[in-house]
């Protein structure tokens, strides 16, 4: 049996579709499992490799080759049952890379004991991101882990024509700025020379709560 290098995705919701199709368009071979029907037709056109099956059931799974992937998403969120029945499968083939989306904290407790060896909550995460991006000036919020935070904000006012290194901002807010990008221009890294102006953008590496306070500021 090949060691395939494609993605299977299995669940073609509005997130197991983005995702496959994203995927493909970085380049990536995928193919997709759903049990309905209607879904694999919807998707025929856009990811061409759908198979229509029930991926809790190993026989199902073994037929359509799924033990060959050396990754695999499980993209089914709402039938939770469903969700770690097919986890389960996916660990039983012996897959070394399985991600599942998980709806609530239980879910995604329950698919990390099963074996899933990366759970994604896509619901929370984004409720947690436009919460951050309605408030203060921050435009983009990525949570890395429990502790530190990306986010993606504007020069604040006080700052304004300084050097980052003159503003002194490691010390002062203890975040670190990565990188800046001028009206109309592209991301640069940032350097302690760096000059920081009105309208630019900055990227903020830092605890959660001093990258909040930063992003905050007049
Ligand atoms: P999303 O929030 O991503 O739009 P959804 O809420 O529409 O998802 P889910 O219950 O998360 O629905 O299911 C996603 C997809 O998983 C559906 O297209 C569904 O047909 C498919 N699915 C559910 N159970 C199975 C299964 N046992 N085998 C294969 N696919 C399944």
């Amino acid at each position: 049996m090949g060691i395939r290098d494609d993605i299977l995705v299995i669940g073609l919701g509005r997130f197991g579709q983005a995702l496959a199709e994203t995927l493909i368009s970085l380049g990536h071979e995928v193919m997709a499992v759903d049990s309905d029907a209607a879904a694999c037709q919807a998707c025929s056109q856009t990811i061409g490799h759908v198979v229509q099956a029930d991926a809790t059931s190993p026989d199902a799974l073994r037929q359509v080759g799924a033990g060959e992937f050396r990754t695999a998403v499980v993209a089914i969120g709402n039938d939770i049952q469903a969700s770690i029945m097919t986890t389960y499968a996916l660990v039983d083939l012996g897959i070394p890379r399985i991600w599942a989306k998980a709806i609530t904290a239980p879910h995604g407790a329950i698919l990390q004991r099963v074996g899933a060896h990366r759970v994604v909550f896509p619901e929370r995460d984004m409720g947690v991101r436009v919460a951050h991006t309605m408030l203060g000036r921050t435009i983009d919020y990525v949570e890395l882990d429990d502790e530190f935070v990306l986010i993606e904000t504007t020069v604040p006012k006080q700052l304004a024509g300084k050097l980052i290194g003159e503003a002194q901002v490691r010390s002062r807010w203890e975040v670190s700025i990565l990188c800046v990008k001028r009206p109309g221009g592209k991301f640069t890294y940032a350097t302690q020379d760096t000059v920081l102006n009105l309208g630019d953008l900055v990227v903020v590496f830092g605890q959660k709560r001093k990258a909040e306070a930063f992003a905050d500021l007049d």
